[in-house]
């Protein structure tokens, strides 16, 4: 939904101007606190405006931000309808509007409830004469039944449509993980088969280079010793994937396995002079994990982020205590209790291709000339292993990537 933004913005719009004129016509502008009310019924419904035209595109299209508005907008139009005393009918209207919506599973349900509490409105309202010789109130409040109609019917849907997307992907993660178990196995079963042979070449390669002193064949064999040392990198990432099926899980501190891949990660960082800014990694964070494998989940990521950033581009890196995780497993049995640590690594460099999202976890999946595409799909793996996620976005082609880490903090509880 690439005009989500301008849409919400737009009826958002319609739905504070038509509240407002809905106030000014039916609040006597003498009675006590006129102006304050309007001020504060302004500023209350402007605000969603301008969180409109600055949130980020992924928190703007999160079921929550969806929910809010749609709440948000329901409770500020029904103080405001009371305040213009506007009649039991419209009150009616708009709250069987609001159930109504809420409990649609579609746009077109919705706005087939919004036409029926029109017409009942319509019903209710409509003095008999010309249409014209309406009092204004009449149109306003019928505009405003649409636009509300409109503006919830969209808020409903989208959020009807995020937690889907989210649960799609949750179980999309569960088959992708499950598959990258079992592949993880048999694939370590075979590097530990193939490790012996490749060990053999490379030593054999190594020692007929330093035998011979023919131009031509010294060139062969430097060939075969680099690209036998590419096999041997991949058996490495593919015997890690084997491993991540027995890590053990203790009380460990989350920030400890961030700085380790941050001090593992320095030479590189220095090379490519890139600056770091990193915050929270000061405080313990327990979590119940294998610290080992959630420091090679963490380099995983910072050495993409490396790859990705150009000469002194900068890599953020923040860790904080948060409330829920960012993927519900099931949105029903969301609880509020559960304490998340969220590390969230930025960086600065090329950005991720739309197109590349939804793949990027996927095991060899990797866009890089000697890429392995195992990087990613371990660091997902071990997560959730842990009881976690990872979420990748991009900040667009050139800007950089941020990938959201969440484990589930200890809290004291027995593993
Ligand atoms: P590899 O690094 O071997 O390619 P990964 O699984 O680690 O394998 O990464 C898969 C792909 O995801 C990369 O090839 C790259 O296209 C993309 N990617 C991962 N992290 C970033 C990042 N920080 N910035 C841009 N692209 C990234």
């Amino acid at each position: 939904m690439p005009d989500r933004r301008s849409s919400y913005f737009v009826f958002q719009g319609l739905f504070m101007s038509v509240l407002l004129l809905i106030f000014i016509y039916g609040v006597p502008q003498h009675g006590p606190g006129w102006h304050e009310r309007f001020a504060s019924l302004a500023a209350i419904l402007g605000t969603p405006l301008v969180l409109i035209r600055i949130i980020p595109m992924d928190a703007l299209s999160s079921w929550g931000f969806q929910a809010a508005l749609f709440v948000g907008d329901a409770a500020v139009a029904s103080v405001a309808l009371q305040w213009a005393q506007a009649g039991a009918n419209l009150y009616l209207i708009y709250v069987l509007l609001i159930f109504g919506t809420a409990l649609s599973r579609s746009l077109l349900q919705s706005l087939f409830i919004a036409l029926v509490s029109s017409i009942l409105f319509f019903a209710k309202s409509y003095r008999p004469g010309a249409a014209l010789s309406q009092p204004t109130g009449f149109w306003l409040q019928f505009f405003f039944i649409w636009v509300a109609a409109c503006l919830m019917a969209l808020l409903s849907a989208d959020a009807e449509r995020a937690q889907s997307e989210d649960r799609r992907t949750y179980e999309k993660r569960l088959v992708d993980a499950e598959r990258l178990s079992s592949l993880g196995q048999m694939a370590a079963e075979v590097a530990h088969k193939i490790k012996a042979p490749l060990t053999t070449i490379m030593v054999n390669a190594e020692y007929a280079s330093a035998k011979t002193r023919a131009p031509g064949l010294t060139k062969v064999l430097g060939e075969i010793r680099e690209e036998a040392a590419r096999c041997g990198e991949i058996l490495k990432d593919v015997l890690n994937l084997g491993r991540i099926e027995e890590l053990d899980l203790d009380p460990t501190d989350f920030a400890q396995c961030v700085r380790s891949a941050l001090r593992a990660a320095g030479p590189q960082i220095r090379k490519s002079r890139l600056k770091i800014d990193e915050s929270g990694l000061e405080t313990p964070a327990r979590v119940a994990g294998d610290k080992t494998m959630i420091a090679q989940a963490i380099s995983a990521l910072l050495q993409n982020a490396i790859e990705a950033s150009h000469n002194g581009g900068i890599i953020r890196l923040q860790l904080v205590k948060s409330r829920r995780p960012l993927i519900r497993r099931d949105i029903w049995k969301i609880s509020f209790q559960d304490r998340f640590y969220r590390l969230t690594i930025i960086d600065s460099g090329s950005g991720i291709d739309p197109k590349d999202l939804p793949n990027l976890f996927k095991p060899f999946f990797t866009t890089k000339k000697d890429g392995t595409g195992l990087g990613l799909a371990g660091a997902l793996r071990i997560i959730q292993k842990h009881r976690g996620t990872i979420e990748a976005s991009s900040l667009g082609r050139g800007l950089g990537a941020r990938f959201v880490v969440t484990i589930p903090a200890l809290n004291g509880k027995a593993l």
